[in-house]
């Protein structure tokens, strides 16, 4: 299995290969190509497993998919928000997570990427959620926050990622995560990835998901 085999646009391609990455991980190998055709995915993974590519590739995949004409009615201000959601446990895993999307994005023209976390000051994020946005990334908490007051539009979304569903459930996001979701499109995909996907994790997936295909790797 290569990256080439994929099927993933040159520009995505060449920054995968810039990153150095040759062979795609066992994750990237199921998860990619099951992503690109559309499924949810139920994935259960470790960390360092490549996991982060295994939804970035697919979510950079289908910006670039919906350019052109989207372009034109975003800057006209018609669609608003983001395109794609992750949620994610911590600042830190955030922060990871917006890091590859602008490493996997960098030939991704005008490629906008907004990361909002908790303990930082609210102004900069209300300006980054105003402006144009294809991709978001939050800690649920604050982006409740946002959604609450109105700032945050999620009309749009149409792929969900849950990183380390686990650990969010662990942290007591289970209702902001509720909330969070059903403030978005019921026709979108949802992407799930879970240390484990028993007990409270696995009513989550159940609720969120759609005929989702399940990866364990
Ligand atoms: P993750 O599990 O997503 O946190 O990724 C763990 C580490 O593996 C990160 O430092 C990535 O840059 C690296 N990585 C991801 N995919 C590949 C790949 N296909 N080949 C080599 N390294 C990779």
């Amino acid at each position: 299995m290569t990256f080439e085999s994929l099927g993933l646009n040159p520009a995505i391609l060449k920054a995968v290969q810039s990153a150095g990455y040759t062979t795609p991980t066992d994750v990237q190998a199921q998860a990619i190509p099951q992503a690109l055709a559309g499924h949810d995915l139920m994935v259960s993974s470790s960390t360092g497993s490549g996991k982060t590519a295994s939804f970035v590739l697919p979510a950079l995949e289908g910006i670039l998919a919906a350019r052109g004409d989207n372009t034109k009615r975003r800057e006209k201000g018609v669609v608003q928000g983001p395109r794609v959601l992750v949620l994610a446990p911590t600042r830190e895993l955030a922060m990871q997570v917006s890091k590859a999307f602008v490493t996997y994005g960098r030939d991704v023209q005008g490629l906008r990427v907004a990361t909002i976390v908790g303990g930082v000051p609210y102004a900069a994020q209300l300006k980054a959620l105003r402006g144009p946005l294809d991709v978001l990334i939050a800690t649920p908490g604050r982006l409740l926050d946002h959604l609450g007051s109105g700032q945050a539009v999620l009309a749009n979304v149409q792929m969900l990622v849950l990183d380390e569903a686990d650990r969010m459930l662990d942290m007591g996001f289970i209702d902001d995560i509720t909330t969070i979701a059903e403030a978005l499109p019921e026709a979108r995909q949802t992407v799930m990835f879970s240390a484990t996907f028993a007990g409270h994790v696995g009513g989550l997936a159940q609720r969120l998901t759609r005929d989702p295909q399940r990866i364990d790797v």
